[in-house]
């Protein structure tokens, strides 16, 4: 009697209750060998594209050779088309044509390629104690402490007076130099250790040392000068170059297999390239589907998506709507029956600072890819909120190709919060949810993913694009 009573109760568990945390694991226990092959690839890319032009760079090769070409705005394309449009060499749309092509709406995925970074001030260069050093002015929201004693690498462009460019990476090939902000060191660090760690590093504490040798014994800023003559030689460029210029500085490791078990990667600029390469990926994969599958890389995300590289711009509007009228349709109606995933990552449940988070809604690594109904703060100001409709839609589509998933929210309520694209694409009346990989370390110099999560977001966005 009473075994019979405990059966009815577990299978009444099964049955009405969730369990989030042992499907997960029997999922993970399936599909691991096949997510640790899919980094190896993805552990390329990420310490390839350290930036959003890098990453543009790499994804024009990556479409070349899978059959895209150059978007033509004039031209009719026909299912399984495939087309790319390159926006200033720093953001992208690529898409494959359905067989409905745009006439039931499109298959968006949108993922941002800018990281936090130390970029350049405009005029960066200058000497002081007989050291050479570049100011700057960091991009997005960073722990300026974690920037601080460690390897830096120098990506980005030049323009020169006469209009040239040049493309400068340095310090990520062997043999190459590199370069760090200092610290102060413990045994005189009492008047900064007493501060707050807020305010203990300020923005113009991250100078950014690049040399120590004077050009000759006699003279005038002989340090500065030294390295400017280094730059000459290696680029062409004088210091009023460095005003028309696009440096940033970036952490200059490689990605790396985290773990005993080899399970997480660890690399610079998780966020928000490891949802950026699934999403590609899937697109690569799709085949022909039935509806326009598109694949956005946006830019300036980490800053307020704003500039005409961030999705607050038009282009995929424009990208959209060029195609709409192709096909003899009115964009807005195109963009009324579309759907998108802002792919985008989460903040995955570190047990050290468990206290940052609400343990039953929030992201684990290897549960999959993770959603968010919303992101947002403070009463989810600034989210997008997708409805009950379409998240019941994307969590069925899911459910039925067999991909692990998982929701939940960026720590708890009032904690902070963050912001995505989904609302810039909200706003031309599309279904948008936030999916994406759950991080550890989210913005700092070396974050973690899973390898289990990766994977999954790959699979979620091929399900989109194939459904
Ligand atoms: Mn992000
Ligand atoms: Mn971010």
């Amino acid at each position: 009697m009473e075994d019979n009573k405990k059966n009815e109760t577990k299978e009444l568990a099964e049955k009405l209750l969730m369990d989030q945390a042992s499907s997960a694991r029997k999922a993970c226990v399936q599909e691991i060998e096949k997510a640790m092959d899919f980094a190896e690839g993805y552990k390329d890319f990420i310490t390839a594209a350290k930036t959003e032009r890098e990453t543009v760079d790499w994804t024009v090769t990556a479409a070349q050779a899978a059959g895209f070409v150059e978007f033509d705005p004039e031209k009719k394309y026909s299912a399984g088309d495939k087309v790319y449009y390159n926006n200033r060499g720093k953001a992208m749309c690529l898409a494959v044509i359905g067989e409905k092509g745009a006439s039931k709406g499109v298959r968006i995925a949108a993922a941002h390629i800018d990281s936090p970074r130390i970029d350049l001030k405009p005029i960066p260069l200058y000497e002081s104690s007989e050291l050479a050093l570049l100011k700057t002015h960091y991009y997005g929201g960073i722990k300026k402490y974690q920037w601080t004693a460690i390897p830096l690498s120098m990506h980005g462009k030049v323009v020169r007076k006469d209009g040239s460019e040049v493309v400068i990476n340095v310090g990520e090939k062997e043999g190459d130099p590199q370069f760090c902000i200092t610290d102060i060191l413990p045994h005189l660090g009492k008047d900064q250790m007493g501060k707050k760690l807020g305010e203990a590093f300020t923005g113009e504490d991250l100078n950014v040392l690049v040399g120590s040798l004077p050009i000759s014994a006699e003279g005038e800023q002989l340090y500065k000068l030294n390295i400017m003559k280094i730059l000459n030689d290696q680029y062409g460029i004088v210091e009023s170059d460095l005003i028309s210029a696009e440096l940033e500085f970036v952490p200059a490791f490689p990605a790396a297999d985290i773990g005993f078990d080899r399970s997480m990667v660890g690399a610079y600029g998780h966020d928000d390239r490891v949802c950026a390469y699934p999403a590609l990926e899937a697109l690569f994969d799709c085949g022909v589907p039935e509806r326009t599958a598109i694949t956005v890389l946006a830019d300036k995300e980490e800053i307020g998506s704003v500039g005409n590289t961030g999705l607050a711009s038009e282009y995929m509007n424009y990208f959209v709507s060029d195609m709409a009228r192709a096909e003899g349709l009115e964009p807005q109606h195109v963009w009324s029956m579309s759907s998108c995933l802002s792919a985008d990552v989460t903040a995955a449940m570190d047990p050290t600072y468990a206290s940052a988070y609400e343990a039953g809604n929030s992201t684990y690594f290897n549960r999959g890819v993770g959603i968010a109904k919303y992101t947002g703060s403070r009463g989810k100001g600034g989210s997008n909120d997708a409805s009950a409709e379409f998240l019941g839609w994307v969590r069925k589509l899911l459910d039925d190709a067999g991909v692990l998933w998982q929701i939940g929210e960026l720590g708890k309520v009032d904690q902070g919060g963050g912001g995505t694209v989904a609302y810039d694409v909200a706003r031309l009346n599309a279904d948008v949810i936030d999916i994406g990989v759950p991080v550890l370390s989210m913005h700092s110099p070396f974050e973690v993913i899973s390898k289990i999560d990766l994977f999954s977001a790959y699979q979620a966005f091929k399900a989109y694009f194939e459904a």
